[in-house]
């Protein structure tokens, strides 16, 4: 199996990553006129790995035929979604490709400046990727006339304040520009009227890093790789009740059965699987009859649920899934950055209602308002948070129903119901 993202040796220093073809692919990209670069992306069918998997290229075609200038690219990498913290790895074990990556991406869209929007809890990958950026200057990877070819490009690392909702990549430019992170009407989109109202392409850690391996191999040899429809590795973050969690490099398309059994060393303990969430938290949760779902964009959601960011959550038999749930919605309540009303009164109606399941409290017709407050939130917000928080509910109440009505007649049926906490009064 072909593995470029992530060596079995953390590469820090640039000589070394060097030694691995590092910036041979940049090297290649300034070869080549920056159409070309975009086409080539295009071609190899890369899709963006932050996790709505929209195609880069086509994105990076929208920004490279606006005529505006100066255009910026940003990283977006505010990795806050629970369960996911592949680009952590990567930025910590590979800092330089991610400065490769960003500057094929400079060039390809005639931009001189760059961003990495890092999250705030990223402190010590601030410190190694400010290092690799020094290094990258020092060599005439960055900065004026990059390797002979006039091209010049300049990255900074903005810092975020800790707030989920500045991964979504228009809060993330209102964060960047100043302003109090939320996110803005579409259209226009950033690739038009981004950062400053420039066009303005926010690419993932992980998406910038899988373009020298496309540059310096091409795209035919990446299509090579994973999923017809995806191609490419992917970053697996594997948590939960396994034996052995971590990221794991992969094919895309190579099944959730896999990823568990054969990587992650299968159920801690030797016990039966209950459920798994194949993409992160906000992604809906799956039954053990589905995990032999290819883990791809298309195939996942065929499956009933979304690859997201590829945090893959893993839960045993003892499992409490009305405790997830409310967890998850405590965590979405939390971090609704309250700029529309459904997601903003409705994230904490739902967690209300968990809350009372949980603490034994729970009332004839709950599920029915679970369900009914989920469809109410879907589809009507500003932005995929509050999709994302009546997903999850929505999957938990589909696969796991009778739990739910165990916990209103007679209680946890696995003795987690705790003290309540204090909290606002659940809805009537
Ligand atoms: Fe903010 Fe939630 Fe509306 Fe998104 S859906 S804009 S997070 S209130």
């Amino acid at each position: 199996m072909t593995r470029y993202l992530i060596p079995d040796a953390c590469i820090r220093d640039i000589g070394e990553y060097e030694k691995t073809g590092g910036y041979q692919g940049l090297e290649k990209a300034l070869s080549m006129e920056p159409g070309q670069v975009v086409e080539e992306v295009k071609k190899s069918g890369l899709r963006g790995r932050g996790g709505a998997g929209f195609p880069t290229g086509m994105k990076w075609m929208f920004a490279a035929g606006d005529p505006k200038f100066p255009k910026y690219i940003v990283c977006n990498a505010d990795e806050g979604e629970p369960g996911t913290f592949k680009d952590k790895a990567l930025l910590k074990n590979n800092p330089h490709i991610l400065i490769e990556g960003m500057a094929i991406a400079a060039h390809a869209l005639k931009a001189e400046t760059g961003y990495v929007y890092l999250r705030a809890e990223y402190p010590k990958e601030k410190e190694i990727l400010e290092a690799a950026l020094a290094q990258a200057h020092e060599k005439g990877f960055l900065g004026e006339n990059i390797m002979g070819s006039g091209a010049r490009l300049d990255i900074q690392v903005h810092r975020g304040a800790g707030a989920y909702i500045c991964g979504e990549e228009t809060a993330l430019i209102d964060s960047l520009e100043g302003k109090r992170g939320q996110p803005r009407l579409k259209p226009p989109f950033p690739v038009n009227a981004g950062l400053w109202g420039k066009p303005t392409v926010v690419n993932n850690v992980e998406t910038f890093a899988n373009l020298p391996f496309i540059m310096r191999a091409g795209a035919q040899e990446y299509m090579k790789i994973g999923a017809p429809d995806c191609p490419g590795n992917k970053l697996f973050s594997v948590s939960g009740h396994v034996e052995k969690p971590g990221v794991y490099e992969l094919p895309m398309g190579i099944t959730l059965k896999d990823i568990i059994y054969d990587h992650a060393g299968g159920i801690k303990n030797g016990k039966a699987l209950k459920a798994v969430i194949p993409g992160g938290v906000s992604a809906p949760v799956l039954p053990p009859d589905k995990i032999d779902c290819p883990m791809d964009f298309v195939s996942v959601q065929k499956w009933g649920s979304m690859l997201g960011s590829g945090g893959v959550i893993v839960f045993d038999e003892d499992t409490c899934m009305v405790q997830v749930a409310h967890r998850a919605l405590q965590f979405f309540e939390h971090e609704s950055c309250g700029k529309c009303t459904p997601c903003r009164e409705g994230t904490g109606w739902l967690r209300a209602i968990l809350e009372r399941l949980e603490t034994r409290q729970g009332r004839e017709g709950d599920i029915r308002l679970l369900e009914d407050v989920s469809r109410n939130i879907a589809g009507n917000t500003f932005c995929p948070l509050g999709d994302g928080a009546a997903m999850v509910v929505l999957g938990f109440l589909k696969h796991f129903k009778e739990e739910f009505s165990e916990h209103i007649e007679n209680g946890c049926p696995y003795g987690r119901t705790g003290k309540r906490p204090d909290r606002p009064a659940p809805v009537q």
